[in-house]
């Protein structure tokens, strides 16, 4: 049995497929026939062209027609006059072998596309490069993974996956995936808990302990791997998997149910969405609006930024969906782990620490004011919310509110109609302004703690390091104290104040955060109908207790070891 970290709950019983990269390392070599490294190369083309028309039928079963034509692109490099002729040119005029002729083209063409500032010619180096990939691999005689021809259930075993892998697995046929990294609060694991994939990242090794086709038990909530079980595993955990289904099952009795504790006591329970498409999931799971959007996957979907037009009308799409009901949408977040084919991020010693976010956004002016008129527009079609993200000083509120007004005023002059009634409020995920939150509660509309990033930037540990995840503490009296402070200073000016990080969703942050007057939860959806359960079935008045004694512990584990001994936790 391998162990991990639990990253989305539930079970998966399945084959492994495993989605790793062979080494593709080239030598180059002196070949005498070239006549014969001319057919070889000619043959690898062949092939990979058979296979790129499989892949597409394949993907159109499972991708947007949008998605599956990027195989066609692929197709059209691959069948390049200009690419034959000078790789064959090199063959004969060098005496080379086929796989280092074609690198050597192919890096030609990559590094001259890349170089052009041109989104156009950008997306054909990548085109390029992933073509030049498929040809060394049947080259070399190698097999390289390929998601989208996944066509049984299969576990997905991976070094790493990407937020946009992981938006392309097969919901229906990936039934879990596990990790050799990540963390509790990576892209990845953030986006299986809302498509419901059970998964378990950080396994450091896992990549290494299986093959193609061994049968593995995944455990989501209980962060375990078992390799080719037995029998009797597969009985036991198949009984699990049927208990976790019915614990769901009872669960959505609460759909219609109000949050609220057995003294009276409402919050929000809201939903964590990336894409319109999520709707469906938080109407399923009694969502009682959206705490945050974060428009990057929207970004993220292709190769080119999306327009103005396309942005409005996905943000038209979830506040009309939502049926006046509030949508809080978070401006673009990009970097981190969050990276942009369409734009060409700096490469940084600390990402995390870099040109994200709203930082990037100032930088890149137009992109940021696209967003915001889209958002401005569609504002009259609900209760639309406006936050930034990764705001640390009120200067930087101030800046990002006033271009938001620039282009307000310029859609009024005109004559597009702008609601005068949504809010514009803030992250607290940067420690400065969860300090300084009785300042910025003067100038916001409403504060939602990301604390994804504001535990990682309290305990200056990585969300996305394997070796230091104890270092992610939600219960630690450090983040209970901001949370406070953020809370307390919120309600002093009449605002809301909310969370949006992962905490929002644990069981074991309900009472405490109930005590401490959080006003909003937002989570995947998927976890609203058990965090329902559990708020309805306290007090607050022995919440507040609870806090006021958990604010005063010197650990976390007495924290956790406080609540577990006052709250009955599933
Ligand atoms: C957070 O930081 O808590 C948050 C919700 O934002 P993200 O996870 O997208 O960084
Ligand atoms: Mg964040």
């Amino acid at each position: 049995m391998k162990k991990g970290i639990a990253a989305s709950s539930g079970i998966a019983i399945a084959k492994v497929y495993k989605l790793d990269m062979p080494d593709l390392t080239i030598t180059k070599t002196t070949v005498s026939d070239v006549t014969a490294e001319i057919a070889r190369y000619s043959v690898a083309v062949e092939e990979v062209a058979k296979d790129l028309v499989t892949i597409k039928e394949v993907a159109m079963k499972n991708l947007s027609e949008e998605e599956a034509a990027i195989f066609d692109a692929h197709a059209l490099v691959l069948s390049d006059p200009e690419l034959k002729s000078q790789v064959e040119g090199k063959i004969t005029g060098e005496n080379i072998n086929a796989d280092a002729a074609l690198k050597e083209v192919s890096d030609m063409f990559i590094g001259m596309f890349e170089s052009m500032d041109d989104e156009y010619f950008k997306e054909r180096a990548a085109d390029i490069r992933d073509v030049s990939t498929r040809l060394i691999a049947k080259l070399l005689g190698k097999d390289l993974p390929n998601p989208s021809l996944i066509n049984e259930e299969v576990v997905v075993i991976a070094d790493d996956l990407t937020p946009s892998d992981t938006a392309q697995l097969n919901k229906n046929l990936v039934r879990g995936f596990a990790t050799n990294i990540g963390g509790r609060t990576s892209h990845s694991a953030i986006l299986a808990r809302s498509m419901e994939i059970p998964a378990v990242v950080a396994m450091n090794t896992i990549t290494e302990s299986v093959n193609n086709d061994d049968m593995v038990i995944l455990d989501g909530s209980e962060g375990i791997v078992i390799v080719n079980p037995s029998k009797e595993q597969i009985e036991e955990y198949t009984e699990k998997r049927n208990a976790f289904i019915a614990y769901k099952e009872e669960l959505k009795k609460l759909k219609d149910e109000e949050s609220v504790t057995l003294d009276g006591h409402h919050v929000e329970l809201v939903a964590n969405i990336g894409s319109p498409k999520d709707l469906e999931a938080v109407i399923e799971n009694g969502g009682e609006g959206v705490g945050l959007y974060r428009t990057e996957f929207l970004y993220m979907e292709s190769a080119q930024l999306p327009t103005e037009e396309e942005q409005f009308v996905a943000y038209k799409a979830v506040l009309e969906g939502l049926t006046g009901k509030p949508v809080v949408v978070r401006t673009l977040d990009i970097g981190g782990d969050k990276e942009l084919d369409a734009i060409d991020l700096p490469k940084e010693m600390n990402p995390f620490l870099g040109v994200r976010a709203i930082r990037l956004c100032f930088q890149e002016d137009e992109i940021f004011r696209t967003q915001l008129r889209a958002l401005l527009r569609a504002s009259v079609y609900g209760d639309l919310r406006i936050m930034f993200p990764m705001i640390a000083t009120l200067g930087e509120f101030r800046k990002a509110k006033g271009i938001l007004m620039e282009e307000k005023e310029k859609l009024v002059a005109e004559g597009i109609e702008v609601s005068d009634t949504f809010q514009v409020g803030i992250m607290i995920e940067i420690p400065a302004a969860a300090v300084l939150a009785d300042q910025f509660a003067k100038e916001v509309d409403f504060f939602s703690i990301g604390t994804n990033d504001l535990i990682q930037y309290t305990f200056a540990a990585d969300r996305m390091s394997t070796s230091i995840s104890y270092l992610y503490q939600p219960f630690n009296p450090s983040i209970l104290r901001l949370v406070k402070n953020v809370v307390d200073a919120a309600h002093a000016e009449g605002k809301w104040a909310g969370m949006c990080g992962e905490m929002a969703g644990e069981a074991i942050a309900a009472p405490l955060l109930i005590g401490l007057g959080l006003d909003e939860f937002s989570m995947s959806a998927t976890s609203i109908l058990s965090q329902r359960k559990l708020i309805r079935s306290m007090n607050k008045s022995e919440m507040n207790e609870l806090a006021a004694k958990a604010l005063e512990c010197g650990t976390m584990e007495e924290v956790v070891a406080l609540v577990e001994a006052a709250v009955e936790i599933k």
